[in-house]
């Protein structure tokens, strides 16, 4: 029997974490460094694995659960947020819905120790258009041997546990489809398989502390109990994995959203706090307005947000409906950039300047719209839906795609 904890409980469980990471935000932006000291109470609150199912020493939370207290800790600091997202959707869920006991048995402990499992999936030629990917897994003796380039992995270099996305080989080099590898390595203790190299890294704009890495894999040796093979096999493959990535998806959406929710705090805090003309800028009625607009912002993300993490998508499926994730992510994380543009403009010049929370808020939350599938994409997928049009994936898919519907190219 699963656990049954409320979300008010995680909600206060994220509270508490919130108030202890907002005063050291700043640092990790500033230092562009990995925040060990958050992962550690987030490990000690248990909101590290909380969707981890109890029998793997996770809590079995459910991604509503998840949801509340990543809105909670993106309030106060993104990189943490995003440390939580993964540590319970996209990679992790995809081991633990397709991933064999002893696979499942491997991840579980890593993750509830503070590991953010990281997802390798971009390639330099391959990123909205991602089975265009070129890294090969081909079959040998006992395993598969990885070649290949991913880059835009957040946490390359200090996750431990990941999920490799590549193109499956036969012996005789056939093209199989799409598979999901679990590599493991520890760069603290240099404990690194052969093959696999962190071979630089992004300058970003926001999320300063979260490493962005280029992983290169050469001749990489991943045995075969190491595969995470989808429920379809590898020819329906990256459907099945993507299916898994919907929850982080949703995960993403939500600390867009957290991060315009705490925007929107510190904006009606100040419209307090400062006077011009004589008077509060709370008194005046387009500042309020603009409040106001912002309120209805966050508030709408949410409820998709919530709605998303509730659903499933058809056929027994463990992870949200794709429409209703692509379609929470994307209004989401525009809505957010927006907001928090709002709240950094009611700043005035205080907005653009580090002494305010906004200005990092403002770099943090741009990135929303582009990881993890960027909003044209996602509206794409959801326009698909409406029309009954099947996404393309591959290079040729659009041409078929015409050619299909109508007639044409
Ligand atoms: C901070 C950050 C973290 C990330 N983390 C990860 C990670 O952990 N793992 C991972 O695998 N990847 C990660 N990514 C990569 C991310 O998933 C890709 O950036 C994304 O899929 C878009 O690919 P691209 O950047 O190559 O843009 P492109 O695909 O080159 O797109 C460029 C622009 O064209 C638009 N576009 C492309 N095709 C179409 C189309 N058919 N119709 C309309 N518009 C289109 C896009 O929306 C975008 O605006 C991360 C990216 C960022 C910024």
């Amino acid at each position: 029997m699963e656990r049954r904890e409320t979300a008010e409980f995680y909600r206060d469980i994220a509270r508490d974490l919130a108030a202890k990471f907002a005063p050291r935000a700043d640092r990790w932006d500033k230092s562009r460094s990995y925040c060990w000291e958050n992962v550690a109470d987030m490990a000690a609150g248990g909101v590290m694995g909380m969707t981890i199912p109890t029998k793997y020493g996770g809590k079995g939370a459910s991604y509503f659960e998840t949801v509340v207290v990543v809105e909670e800790i993106a309030k106060a600091c993104t990189l943490s947020a995003r440390i939580v997202v993964e540590a319970n959707m996209g990679g992790i869920s995809a081991v633990m819905a397709y991933g064999s006991e002893a696979q499942r048995e491997l991840a579980a402990p890593l993750v509830l120790a503070g590991d953010k499992p990281a997802i390798c999936i971009t390639e330099p030629g391959a990123g909205s258009a991602a089975t265009e990917m070129t890294t090969t897994a081909r079959q040998v003796n006992g395993g598969y041997v990885l070649n290949g380039r991913k880059h835009w992995i957040t946490g390359g270099g200090v996750s431990k546990l990941h999920l490799v996305f590549a193109r499956v080989l036969d012996g005789a080099g056939e093209d199989l489809g799409i598979g999901g590898f679990l590599v493991l390595s520890d760069h603290s203790t240099g404990s690194v398989p052969a093959g696999f190299r962190v071979a630089g890294r992004e300058h970003t704009l926001g999320l300063c502390g979260m490493p962005e890495a280029e992983l290169v894999f050469q001749d990489l040796f991943v045995e075969n109990d190491m595969v995470l093979t989808p429920p379809s096999g590898f020819r329906r493959g990256f459907a099945d994995l993507m299916n898994a990535y919907n929850s982080q998806r949703v995960g993403a959406g939500t600390i867009a959203m957290g991060v315009a929710a705490g925007a929107l705090d510190h904006a009606a805090r100040y419209l307090k706090e400062r006077r011009q003309f004589g008077r509060p800028l709370a008194e005046f009625q387009g500042l309020q307005w603009m409040l106001a607009d912002m309120d209805a912002g966050v508030h709408a993300s949410r409820l998709m947000l919530h709605e998303a993490a509730k659903s499933r998508g058809p056929d027994g499926s463990l992870f949200p409906d794709i429409t209703m994730a692509a379609r929470a992510k994307a209004f989401a994380s525009e809505t957010a950039v927006k907001v928090v543009d709002n709240a950094l403009q009611i700043f005035g010049a205080r907005g653009y300047s580090d002494r305010e929370p906004l200005e990092r808020m403002y770099r943090d939350v741009r990135m929303f719209t582009i990881g993890g599938g960027t909003a044209q994409i996602l509206k794409t997928q959801i326009a698909g839906s409406l029309l009954g049009i099947k996404t393309p994936q591959t290079r040729t898919g659009y041409a078929e795609l015409a050619q299909r519907n109508w007639g044409s190219e």
